[in-house]
């Protein structure tokens, strides 16, 4: 929701509370609209309104029809074969869907050994037992309050369904499942809630490792993950985002999906 300067409310003003304080320093004044034309400040605080086409990203190539060299469509597109996209890619492939994934690098990145999962079935065959809300506590204390809880939540809930899924698919490849981190901290100082929620898949650090065995899974149900496809521009209609094109080694390909998502 957009506020202009004159009509800030009080929960609003209690909401910029925190940013205020941060931003005295720097001068509101200097966020505020200075002509009637020019965008107010949203909720958050930010000068910029949400439609600002210059933000991080930069201002997004203007690419015409004739330079797309080829156009795919598929139900769901999966841009990053990261940790995110693989594990997005992997639920695909095993529900049988129509999808496609594309990375702008040549492989998919270094697997990072440990992942965290809660009440996963190796932690409860091992009898560890994981106190939800404390553990939600502990991690919003981490964060200095600064996060989603509800982002918090959804991975305490639902991220043993994962650690098991990546469980099995290790096994076929003989690595056994472990977990990792014991909660007596290493530090010593404050008694900070540290579950047992890392695992890892024994023999560690050596291959198969997990982010290629999940690539090479998804060769064998016959989805190439398209590398060197870089994302340059995500498609838009009716608010909705509709595909994007991708600068390639042999031009602009555009994919057309019913489903987008960024990982
Ligand atoms: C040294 C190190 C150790 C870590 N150890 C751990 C650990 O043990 N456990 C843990 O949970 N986390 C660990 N992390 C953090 C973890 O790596 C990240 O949180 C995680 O990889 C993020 O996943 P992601 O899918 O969002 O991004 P990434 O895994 O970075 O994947 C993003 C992908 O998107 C691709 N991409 C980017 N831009 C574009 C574009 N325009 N078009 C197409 N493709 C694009 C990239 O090439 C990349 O492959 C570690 C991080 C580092 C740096």
């Amino acid at each position: 929701m957009k506020e202009n300067a004159t009509s800030i409310d009080r929960r609003s003003f209690l909401g910029l509370g925190a940013a205020a304080a941060a931003a005295g320093a720097l001068g509101l004044a200097g966020c505020a609209p200075k002509t009637p034309g020019e965008a107010p400040l949203s909720e958050t605080g930010d000068s910029a309104p949400a439609n600002n086409a210059a933000d991080w990203l930069g201002v997004e190539p203007e690419i015409a029809e004739s330079d797309i060299v080829e156009t795919i469509d598929t139900d769901f597109l999966i841009i990053g074969a990261g940790t995110a996209g693989l594990a997005a890619a992997g639920a695909a492939g095993d529900l049988g869907m129509n999808f496609i994934v594309c990375d702008k690098a040549t492989q998919v990145p270094e697997t990072r050994e440990y992942l965290g999962g809660v009440d996963t079935s190796y932690a409860k065959a091992n009898n560890v037992t994981i106190d939800r809300p404390k553990l939600l506590n502990e991690l919003t204390r981490y964060a200095s309050g600064k996060c989603n809880q509800k982002l918090i939540k959804l991975w305490i809930d639902d991220s043993a369904e994962y650690v098991d899924w990546v469980t099995e698919v290790m096994q076929e490849q003989g690595k056994e499942v472990m977990l990792d981190m014991p909660p007596a901290h290493s530090t010593g100082g404050t008694d900070y809630y540290v579950p047992y929620v890392q695992h890892l898949w024994e023999p560690s650090y050596v291959p198969p490792m997990r982010n290629d065995v999940i690539a090479e899974r998804l060769a064998g149900q016959g989805h190439d993950i398209l590398f060197e496809h870089e994302m340059v521009k995500l498609l838009h209609a009716d608010g909705k985002v509709t595909g994007a094109v991708f600068s390639t080694k042999d031009g602009y390909k555009q994919v057309n999906a019913k489903n987008t998502l960024l990982a």
